[in-house]
């Protein structure tokens, strides 16, 4: 900038001497450009200035209305912008230094100005003030910016004390940035390391470059002025000058809290069963191996528990998965209320929960715990206005003895499961090496069963029913055989589990009763003494929603009266939907269609259902027949069973006869049939044919129980 360029100076002096002086150097200058306004008094000068625009102001520091730094301060204030340069005396160097600090951009020594440092001067404060403006706009626009960040920045000076806090760290401190300057970091930023409550930021060590070397914990809370805590990150840079040394710090402080609670729910998610909250496998692998180690050391046992809810496929299938789930987690709610704090209850997916009962002394305690559980799952389920009775299988591996590590374990206590649900359900089983044979078995039975349907290798046989009165067949029931091309004949139980585990059961079941339905018509046809066909019904079949019109579509199919079949069904099916069955019996005994009570007196015994149900048989179980000739005061169940079924005018069946002695006892009785070895074991279709033809003739009945190649 050229002098020339200067067009307005304001002069603020009271000497007309001094004043006179300067105006002839501006004259000798030449500056005709340059208009030089003198005025004799602050508040003259103040009025100027509000109303003209100048580009420099003169000012001496010793005015009737004002001196010294007051008047350097007002002159500011009139023109913050205008560059200014104090005019003072030979002994007044200190308060033109001073004037400096105000905001001077330079000083004249009166007595010692000429021309040319005068103008140099004047030309001077004038860029310096220019070179201001620009910097206060740029750091007006670098705080604003700060200001709408949300991280807290703060900064310091090379001692480690703040100079400015933007708006978010004014928030999460509870310092205004006015009241922080000047303080120690560690006032105003109070950060714990949130596990051991240390403070991280020390008071005594807190210096620009201390800080831009400390890292925050992982876990770092900075606490508001007022107390309450934020989760915090940080970055923490050191500010240098133009070269390059150190001046201060940036430190900034984010928020947490969001991203914190974030890698909190991740980590949940990862290690818990998202239906039930449970811990999941991961979970509890790593504390199958912690048990382990413990055992190692301690020389303790541990024991895994294997629970499978029984029939839960079929719940699911037929109420629906919504009610599937609420079952699960309603069951995952008990469970974890019967085992201890320190045991760990995991769900593996499916219907399948895990329970690792650590330090175990005893095996005892596990059939403590698995007792517990299994009455826990078995109390009604009360889903969606559904009362749901479930039953669950429990298989047990203990280490050392059954598995050195947790995959071992797992496996041979799930092997023990399938024996437990294979031997009846709702109890549970400890594995044992033999199992594992077995377990492949039954993996083969498994395979095998989707192809039996279709390559033709189920069959039926025929075992009659004796009308003791007449001693005619009065019925024959339907069992089920499979023959194996290699195994031979296999007997139901060994199949049957298995088929209903894998939903087999329901395209087989249809086979039975369309196979039976189709003979017994054919038997009808041929003229032969009628006989009533009873098929077995498996539970899963009943409780599928497509039951009852399935019968009755085979029965239109095959053209058999309905009167002509019995269903058999054991207790504990109806108890278990009790609802479902209610509706069901009462269409098919609408129909015509008998009902029957399979091993009556093996179930649920509650003998309140069979006034509720429209039964017209009972089927007393062959355990209690058994008892007639080993132990004749048992034989009390069966009579106290046979008059119960007269009460309710209920036929009653004996099932398993095998003896003449039972049969005595039954007839004594007035039992009403019988069915049993004694007259005949179930046989094949010609062969019944023959007795429907012949009757029975008890006596040649030799029976050779070895016909299954897998004995029940
Ligand atoms: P269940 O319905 O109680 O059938 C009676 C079982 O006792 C039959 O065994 C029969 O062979 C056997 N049995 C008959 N008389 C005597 C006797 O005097 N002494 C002895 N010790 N046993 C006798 P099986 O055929 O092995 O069938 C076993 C079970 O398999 C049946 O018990 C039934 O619950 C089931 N089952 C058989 N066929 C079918 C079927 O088609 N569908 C379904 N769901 N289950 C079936
Ligand atoms: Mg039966
Ligand atoms: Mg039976």
């Amino acid at each position: 900038m050229s002098i020339n360029s200067i067009r307005d100076v304001l002069l603020i002096e009271d000497n007309p001497g001094d004043a006179r002086l300067l105006q002839e150097m501006f004259r000798d200058h030449g500056g005709a450009a340059t208009r030089l306004t003198w005025i004799q008094a602050m508040g003259e000068a103040e009025a100027h200035l509000a109303a003209n625009e100048v580009d420099a102001i003169l000012l001496d520091l010793g005015l009737p209305d004002v001196q010294g730094l007051d008047a350097v301060r007002r002159a500011r204030a009139a023109a913050p912008l205008v560059a200014l340069v104090v005019l003072t005396g030979l002994d007044d160097e200190s308060a033109a230094a001073a004037a400096l600090q105000e905001g001077a951009g330079d000083y004249l020594i009166k007595g010692e100005i000429e021309t040319r440092s005068l103008m140099r001067s004047l030309r001077y404060a004038i860029e310096r003030q220019t070179m201001q403006t620009v910097m206060n706009a740029i750091s007006a626009r670098a705080i604003a910016t700060l200001n709408c960040i949300g991280d807290a920045v703060a900064c310091t000076d090379m001692s480690g004390t703040v100079t400015f806090l933007n708006l978010a760290a004014e928030t999460m401190t509870g310092w205004s940035s006015r009241q922080a300057q000047g303080r120690p970091m560690a006032d105003v930023f109070q950060i714990l390391d949130g596990t051991t409550r240390m403070s991280v930021l020390s008071p005594v060590d807190v210096g620009a470059r201390w800080l831009a070397t400390i890292h925050l914990p992982s876990h770092a809370v900075l606490i508001r002025r007022d107390g309450f805590e934020t989760a915090v990150e940080d970055s923490i840079a050191p500010i240098r000058d133009r070269n390059g040394l150190e001046t201060g710090a940036v430190f900034v402080l984010r928020d947490a809290t969001r991203t914190r609670a974030m890698t909190k729910e991740i980590t949940y998610a990862a290690e818990h069963d998202f239906l039930t909250g449970l811990p999941n496998r991961i979970v509890l692998n790593g504390r199958i191996s912690q048990a382990i180690a413990a055992g190692l050391r301690n020389n303790t046992k541990a024991a895994l528990l294997f629970l499978d809810i029984d029939g839960f496929k079929h719940i699911n299938d037929s109420l629906g998965h919504a009610v599937g789930d609420k079952l699960l987690q309603s069951i995952a709610k008990r469970l974890v209320l019967c085992v201890r704090g320190s045991d760990t209850i995991s769900r593996q997916g499916g219907d399948e929960f895990v329970v690792l009962l650590g330090k175990m002394n005893e095996r005892a305690g596990a059939v403590t715990s698995s007792k517990r559980l299994l009455a826990a799952v078995a109390q009604p389920h009360s889903i969606d206005g559904h009362d749901l009775h479930v039953t669950a299988s429990i298989g047990i591996s203990v280490y050392p003895d059954d598995g050195l590590d947790a995959e071992t374990l797992i496996k041979n206590a799930d092997t023990a499961m399938y024996q437990a649900k294979a031997s009846g359900r709702q109890g549970y089983q400890f594995f044992k090496p033999a199992m594992n044979v077995r377990a492949v078995e039954r993996q083969s039975i498994e395979e095998g069963l989707r192809r039996a349907v279709e390559r033709g290798e189920f069959v039926l046989h025929y075992q009659p029913k004796v009308n003791l009165a007449s001693g005619a067949i009065s019925g024959m029931e339907a069992l089920l055989r499979w023959q194996h091309p290699v195994r031979g004949l296999i007997a139901p139980a060994q199949f049957i589990p298995v088929a209903e585990d894998c939903g087999l059961i329901l395209s087989i079941g249809a086979w039975v009763l369309r196979e039976a339905c189709a003979q017994a018509k054919t038997w009808l046809d041929a003229g032969l003494p009628a006989a009533k066909m009873a098929v077995n019904v498996s539970g899963i079949e009943f409780q599928d929603s497509g039951f009852a019109n399935r019968i009755f579509r085979i029965l239109e199919e095959s053209g058999l009266p309905s009167a002509a079949l019995e269903v058999e069904l054991t207790e504990s099916v109806l108890m278990k939907s009790s609802e479902h069955a209610v509706e069901i019996l009462g269409a098919l005994h609408e129909r015509g269609v008998t009902l029957a009570i399979d091993d009556f007196g093996t179930g649920y015994s509650s003998l309140s259902y069979l006034r509720r149900f429209p039964i017209d048989v009972l089927k007393i179980d062959q355990s209690f027949i058994r008892q007639i000739s080993r132990d004749g005061d048992d034989s009390a169940i069966v009579t106290a069973v046979i008059g119960l079924a007269k009460n309710l005018k209920l036929s009653v069946v004996a099932e398993g006869v095998e003896t003449v002695e039972e049969l005595d006892f039954l007839r004594a009785q007035r039992c009403d049939e019988v069915q049993g070895y004694y007259f005949s074991q179930p046989v094949p279709a010609p062969v019944f044919e023959q007795l429907l033809r012949s009757g029975i003739v008890p006596a040649e009945t030799e029976m050779d129980k070895k016909t299954f190649a897998y004995g029940d």
